[in-house]
């Protein structure tokens, strides 16, 4: 059937010249040139210029003198070429405009809490508050059809390999993935409650047992943590489980997958074949973290053999109490000032650190001379010390080197924070080349010193190597996980593993964690149950979506991507969610509010 607003959309106007067709959108600007009329037109599609002229139609141009930003306008009229000269190139449709013949206003609009246009310097509370006009900015809706195709592919790529697509509930118990649970009161169950999940992780597990082999999900996460810039409460990943595979197969998959995607989706940013695989001590010994930016080197190196025995206090104490000492070399940056020195040492500081040494090195290896070596501690090293740390970090002429000492950790968390610094002040993080790269064999467990037990790096259904499952009995700390990460330009794309299939290996695990038996039976007696009804080997992954689609639509927050988030503080400025309820609501819920 016709439809009675519009014949085409905006964009389509210049491959109908000389022809009738109706329009329909928003006013995105309106000059009144005293006789002419000009109208921006905008729909989803674009912008058209519309010309209403009293001479054409007295009637036309007088509903547009009526025409405001925003009002949502109907207009049919004749496509033109523009006159030579008026062309505007920076529009796909600048060639042409469309000569009004009728006009009509669907309906009128406030003004708006801030121009549709414009890109940058609104306020993002007043952004969140009018998110539905906010998301009806361009640059908005290419966000969100970014995201809308990056599903869609997804949803293609794996529905060609065979994988289906199946619904897993929302009202649930609590999956632990190490945050707390978002809880809603039972009505029916006085004093119970549900977990919304944190993943559907058990859940997938369980359709493996049930025989479905390949199975995915764009799923909902809910985890109820301290809120961070790319962290939202609720969350969207790509949940996916397979039966009868080993780790490669999964990451060939990934690979695949991300290249295809990348191929399609966004041509013209580089990205490296193979994905890197690089084992979990590998990276923190090169980059200090578990999500390192590849793009660049400024790779990390240990020293603390080298000045162990140095005449420098703060290295031999640092190393003597058990921590180490690292440092990186800043090409090019041996002629900081002090001043730029000082805010270096202030950053280490801000995030953990006691301090930074650093020293600027003037000459190369061959002709190396204390005094080509500038820093304040250059007298506690010999010449021979200085060489083994330029040779160890790779340094050059005109290099600084910056060195922190402490524990391991701080170590680590300082030096990969600064490492990202350096490498932004050098213009090293190119916008145009994402580094997907595969994080494997990390530690199963962790020591939790608080309390005094085991925590899963990952979650509790990871499954330990083989060979390593003898050292659960006599050193936990060193079983390695049958674990990877999947990771991109220094962000955590998502986790996975292999999945422990044996019941009594799960069971061993969960004691380890702590739990009672008790505990076990309450919280994941379906789940030991169901690993003895015949469950498949399997594993999974579940790369996050948002921060997928937020890498590829260029944006540094992931709030961008999402239709309607939160803000960092957890809250729906729109709605104004969370929000007080009723006395009533409380009571149908068996619930009192606690006063603090
Ligand atoms: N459920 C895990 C997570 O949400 C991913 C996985 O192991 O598949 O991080």
């Amino acid at each position: 059937m016709a439809n009675r607003y519009r014949t085409h959309n905006c964009s389509e106007a210049g491959r109908h010249i000389g022809r009738g067709i109706s329009v329909a959108g928003w006013v995105n600007r309106r000059r009144d040139h005293g006789g002419l009329i000009f109208i921006d037109l905008r729909d989803r599609s674009g912008l058209l210029q519309v010309v209403f002229n009293p001479q054409v139609t007295a009637e036309a141009h007088r509903i547009a003198t009526e025409m405001r930003p925003e009002y949502v306008v109907r207009i049919t009229g004749d496509v033109a070429r523009r006159p030579a000269g008026t062309e505007n190139p920076g529009i796909p449709t600048g060639e042409v405009e469309l000569i009004a013949r009728e006009a009509e206003i669907l309906n009128a609009s406030r003004p708006m809490p801030f121009p549709m246009s414009d890109e940058s310097g609104i306020d993002e509370s007043v952004r969140l508050k009018y998110r539905y006009l906010d998301l009806r900015r361009p640059q908005m809706q290419q966000n969100m059809m970014l995201r809308h195709r990056v599903i869609k592919f997804i949803r293609d790529f794996l529905d060609a390999r065979g994988f289906i697509e199946i619904e897993t509930p929302i009202l649930l118990k609590s999956t632990p993935e190490g945050a707390r649970d978002y809880l809603v009161p039972s009505r029916l169950y006085p004093g119970k409650f549900y977990a919304l999940p944190q993943s559907p992780q058990q859940l997938k597990q369980l359709l493996m047992v049930s025989g479905f082999e390949k199975y995915y999900q764009i799923a909902r996460c809910f985890r109820d943590e301290d809120q961070r810039a790319d962290r939202q409460p609720e969350f969207t990943q790509l949940d996916l489980e397979m039966s009868f595979v080993d780790e490669e197969n999964v990451l060939d998959l990934m690979e695949e997958l991300f290249t295809s995607l990348m191929a399609e989706l966004k041509p013209e940013i580089r990205i490296v074949k193979p994905f890197p695989r690089l084992s979990y001590h590998e990276v923190i010994e090169r980059f200090g973290t578990d999500k390192p930016d590849l793009r660049f080197g400024l790779e990390l190196a240990d020293i603390s053999d080298i000045v162990a025995d140095s005449e420098f206090g703060v290295f031999r104490t640092a190393i003597a109490g058990g921590g180490i000492v690292k440092g990186f070399a800043a090409p090019g940056c041996a002629d900081y000032s002090r001043k730029q020195q000082a805010e270096l040492v202030e950053f280490a500081r801000a995030r953990g650190g006691k301090g930074l040494v650093s020293m600027a090195i003037e000459g190369s290896l061959d002709d190396l001379t204390l005094d080509k070596v500038h820093s304040p501690v250059t007298r506690f090293f010999t010449i021979d010390q200085v060489r083994e740390m330029v040779k160890r970090l790779h340094a050059g002429p005109g290099d600084l080197l910056l060195f922190a000492a402490d524990k391991a950790e701080v170590v680590n968390t300082v030096l990969s924070q600064l490492r990202l610094e350096m490498a932004n002040r050098l213009g090293l993080t190119d916008p145009n080349l994402m580094v997907f790269a595969f994080i494997q064999d990390h530690p199963l467990m962790e020591w939790n010193q608080e309390g005094n037990r085991w925590d899963s790096m990952h979650h509790p259904f990871t499954a330990p190597y083989d060979e390593d499952i003898p050292l659960l009995d006599t050193d936990p700390g060193r079983v390695r996980a049958r674990h990877y990460d999947f990771v991109c330009n220094g962000y955590e794309l998502s986790s996975g593993s292999i999945r422990i299939h044996d019941s009594r290996i799960q069971e061993k695990i969960f004691s380890l964690l702590g739990y009672s038996d008790e505990e076990i039976r309450e919280r994941f007696g379906h789940l030991l149950e169901a690993l003895e009804f015949g469950a498949p080997p399997h594993g999974g992954i579940a790369p996050g979506i948002d921060r997928l689609v937020m890498l590829l639509a260029g944006e540094d927050n992931i709030r961008e991507v999402i239709a309607f988030p939160k803000t960092k503080s957890a809250t729906d400025l729109m709605t104004n969610a969370p929000d007080a309820v009723s006395e009533d609501q409380l009571r149908e819920l068996h619930l009192r509010l606690r006063a603090h």
